[in-house]
């Protein structure tokens, strides 16, 4: 016993020592790829209207072309980014640049823009204080209305965090819409409801696959479409794959989906011609997603 203790606490120390060396390397990298012009760079995903699948909004989503280990997951790098800091000014690169490239779409564009852009944010950039200030510095700085702009945040980020409910109230009381990210797989999903100003509710993946199953499998999803009503909030729901989600998702009363089944995330200049094509024929343009 006395003999697997001791290898346990040293395997469980070499692991520690493998993750701080991971976290050293990939962070040091990411330090170079935020120095260098074009490693990383924003990919834009759909939100689309139900039924019809039109463009109501566009999440931004970060990617990172690493010169030797290819595209870097945000799911790897980004804890990483949060654990040594580096997230305040990666996020602060994020906003700005995706308020840069709607501002671009509405000038290209005109109505034919998305209504939103959605940009994540981390727990760590909300506990800045001066981050609300940043967010009224980039909207001043592009040109953008505040209602140009959502702001996706987790449970996690807020939960039981005074300063960070804070901030996010004087991120809304400019003008900027709220969302609550990942909805229903956080700790404190409801009761966040009555402590954090919210907008929207993104319905998690995990109960939209749940959806075209029994009455009890959907049970969770169609609940919170009567919540989000009840509470005058949207909801939009994450990761529809299938058109068979979305017609159900849409029978439940959801209004608003994103997912692979609609658009993956695109380029922006993908993004771009998509919105073109929208508008330069409204009456027989059909959403990619129900032509393919
Ligand atoms: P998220 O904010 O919940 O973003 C949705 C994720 O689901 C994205 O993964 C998107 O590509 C993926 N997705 C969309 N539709 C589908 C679908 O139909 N099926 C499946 N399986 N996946 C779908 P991605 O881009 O890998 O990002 C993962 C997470 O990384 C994001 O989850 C977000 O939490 C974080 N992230 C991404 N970009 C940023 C950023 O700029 N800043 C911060 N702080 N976090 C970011
Ligand atoms: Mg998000
Ligand atoms: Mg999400
Ligand atoms: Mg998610």
């Amino acid at each position: 016993a006395k003999e697997q203790g001791k290898s346990r606490s040293v395997r469980y120390s070499a692991d520690m020592d493998d993750r701080a060396a991971e976290d050293a390397r990939l962070g040091a990298d990411l330090l170079q790829a935020m120095l260098s012009q074009d490693q990383l760079f924003l990919l834009y995903q759909p939100v689309v209207r139900l039924p019809h699948g039109d463009i109501a909004g566009v999440e931004a989503l970060i990617r990172w072309r690493h010169p030797e280990r290819g595209l870097v997951s945000p799911v790897e790098f980004i804890p990483v980014a949060e654990r040594n800091g580096m997230i305040v000014q990666l996020g602060d690169w994020v906003l700005r640049e995706a308020c840069r490239q709607m501002a671009e779409w509405r000038r290209l564009h005109g109505d034919g823009a998305p209504s939103r852009v959605g940009v994540n944010v981390s727990a760590r950039q909300l506990r800045e204080p001066a981050f609300a200030r940043t967010v009224a510095d980039v909207l001043a700085e592009t040109g953008l209305r505040p209602d140009d702009l959502l702001v996706e945040i987790t449970e996690t980020a807020v939960f039981d965090d005074g300063p960070a409910v804070e901030t996010v109230a004087a991120i809304q009381a400019l003008g900027v819409a709220i969302a609550l990210d990942d909805f229903g797989t956080g700790h404190s999903s409801l009761g966040l409801l009555r402590t954090c100003p919210v907008d929207v509710l993104k319905v998690d993946k995990l109960f939209v696959e749940e959806v075209t199953g029994t009455a009890e499998q959907a049970a969770i999803a169609t609940s919170l479409a009567q919540i989000a009503q009840a509470l005058g909030l949207r909801a939009v729901a994450e990761g529809v794959e299938t058109p068979a989600q979305a017609m159900r998702l849409y029978q439940m009363g959801y209004r608003l989906a994103q997912g692979y089944h609609f658009s993956r995330p695109l380029s922006a200049e993908d993004l771009g011609g998509l919105l073109a094509a929208e508008g330069r024929d409204p009456d027989t343009w059909e959403p990619p997603a129900l032509a393919g």
